[in-house]
C-alpha cells in the first residue's frame, strides 16, 4: 500500500486503469462495467436533479432511500429493520472508512481474509490498528476456521468478512458463517460484513451474515448500489445495524463527507425496488461473461478457478512458466493489450502461493471478453 516515501501511494486499480489508458489496452483490471445499468435508475437520477434535489439531504440518507433498504432486506432475506438500523454512505468505501474508524484504536487488531480487498488494510492502517491476515486458499479459498481461531488474540477488536468475496469470487457457506460468529463471540468482537456483491452469485445461494441472530449484536453490515446496478461511480452505499451503531458510525461519517450523493439516493431507491426481473437478469448475463472469459483463459492456458460470485476470475499463469505476475501484468498491454490485476497486490507478499496469479475483470460486454480472450491465447 506504500510508496517509497512512505506515504499510501495509488491504489493497483487507479495505477492499472492509467496503464490501459495509456497503452489503449482491454481494462479487465479494476472492477467496473462498461455497459449502463437499468433505464429506469438512470432516469429516476436526472428527475430527481430535475426536482431541485441537489443540496444537503438528510443524515442517515433520503427517506425513500432508507425505506427501500428496509424493504429490500426484507423481500430477499426476510429480515425487518426499521429506519434507525439505516445509514446511506458514499459508496461500500465510507461505510468500510467510517465503521473502522468508529471502532478501531492503535494497536487494535483486525481480521481479514487474505488475499483481501485493498481498503480493508488501508483503512486499518490510518486508525494505526493491526492487520491480521488469515488465508484463504486455492482451489475453493474458503476459510480455514482452526487458523481463523489461532489467529484472534485478546486484542481482536474486529473480523471483516467479504462474501461474496473480491478477488476470488468465493462464497463462505453458513456452517463457516456460524464458526465466524462463534469466533467473534469468544473474542467480543465486532463483525462488518461486506456484501456489495450479494445480487452477484451465480452458481450459490447468498446468505447475509444478518440472517444469523446469534451475530446481530455485533454485526455492522454494509452494501452498495454500485454492482448491482451498474452504477460503480455514483458511490451510494449503506451500513445496516444497531440504532446504537448506526449512531456511532453516523457520528463519524458526518466528518467524512456529511451527506452524499442528494440526487442518486432516490435514484437506487427505484433501483432496490424493480421487480425479481431485473436481479434474475444480471445474474444470467454475468454468468454467461463468467463463462466466456474462463473459458478463454482456459484455451489460453492458465489455470482458472471458478468463481462462484462477484465480477472476477483469477487465473494462475504458471503453465505458461510465469512466476512474478505483477511483472507480467505491467507488460501485459505491450504482450496481449490486456491488462489485469495481479493478486499479490491484494496480499501480503508472503502468499508466494498468488505470486503467478492475476485477477482479470469479466463485467465488460460479451464482445471485448471474446477479444480479450483472443489475445491472451497468443501468449502461449
Ligand atoms: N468492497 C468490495 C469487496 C469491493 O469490491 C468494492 C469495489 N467496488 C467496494 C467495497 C467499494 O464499493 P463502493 O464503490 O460502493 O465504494
Ligand atoms: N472494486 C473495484 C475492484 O476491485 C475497484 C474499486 C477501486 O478502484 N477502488 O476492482
Amino acid at each position: 500500500l506504500l510508496g517509497a516515501d512512505g506515504r499510501l501511494a495509488p491504489t493497483i486499480f487507479a495505477e492499472m486503469t492509467a496503464l490501459a489508458t495509456r497503452t489503449g489496452a482491454l481494462n479487465l483490471g479494476q472492477g467496473f462495467p462498461d455497459e449502463d445499468g437499468p433505464r429506469a435508475v438512470l432516469d429516476a437520477a436526472k428527475d430527481a436533479i430535475d426536482h431541485g434535489r441537489n443540496q444537503y439531504g438528510p443524515a442517515r440518507g433520503a427517506q425513500e432511500l432508507v425505506d427501500a433498504i428496509i424493504e429490500h432486506q426484507r423481500r430477499f432475506y426476510g429480515i425487518g429493520l426499521g429506519r434507525g438500523d439505516v445509514l446511506a454512505t458514499a459508496g461500500a468505501t465510507e461505510a468500510l472508512a467510517a465503521t473502522m474508524l468508529a471502532y478501531l484504536n492503535p494497536g487494535d487488531e483486525v481480521i481479514v481474509f487474505e488475499p483481501y480487498y485493498d481498503a480493508y488494510a488501508a483503512v486499518a492502517a490510518l486508525a494505526g490498528a493491526v492487520l491480521v491476515p488469515v488465508p484463504l486458499a486455492a482451489p475453493d479459498f474458503q476459510p480455514d476456521i482452526d487458523r481463523l481461531q489461532r489467529a484472534t488474540s485478546p486484542r481482536t477488536r474486529m473480523i471483516v468478512v467479504n462474501s461474496p468475496h473480491n478477488p476470488t469470487g468465493s462464497v463462505f457457506d453458513e456452517e463457516t458463517m456460524r464458526h465466524i460468529i462463534r469466533v467473534a463471540e469468544r473474542r467480543d468482537a465486532i463483525i462488518v460484513t461486506d456484501e456489495v456483491y450479494e445480487h452477484l452469485v451465480y452458481d450459490e445461494q447468498h446468505v447475509p451474515l444478518a440472517s444469523f441472530d446469534a451475530a446481530r449484536e455485533r454485526l455492522v453490515s454494509i452494501s452498495s448500489a454500485g454492482k448491482t446496478f451498474s452504477v460503480t461511480g455514483w458511490k451510494i452505499g449503506w451500513i445496516m445495524s444497531t440504532p446504537e451503531r448506526i449512531a456511532q458510525i453516523g457520528a463519524v461519517k458526518q466528518y467524512l463527507t456529511f451527506v452524499n450523493g442528494a440526487p442518486l439516493q432516490p435514484a437506487v431507491a427505484v433501483g432496490l425496488r424493480l421487480p425479481d426481473e431485473h436481479f434474475d437478469t444480471i445474474v444470467a448475463s454475468f454468468a454467461r461473461k463468467r463463462d466466456i472469459l474462463t473459458r478463454g483463459l482456459r484455451k489460453a492456458g492458465f489455470t482458472v478457478h471458478d468463481a462462484n460470485a462477484g465480477y472476477f476470475v483469477l487465473a494462475d499463469a504458471a503453465p505458461l512458466g510465469v512466476e512474478d505476475a505483477t511483472a507480467l501484468a505491467r507488460r501485459l498491454p505491450e504482450l496481449a493489450g490486456v491488462v489485469g490485476v495481479p493478486l499479490s497486490a491484494l496480499a501480503r507478499p508472503s502468499r508466494r502461493d498468488l505470486r503467478s496469479t492475476l485477477r482479470f475483470a469479466f463485467c465488460k460486454s460479451d464482445d471485448m471478453l471474446h477479444e480479450a480472450a483472443t489475445r491472451l491465447a497468443g501468449l502461449k
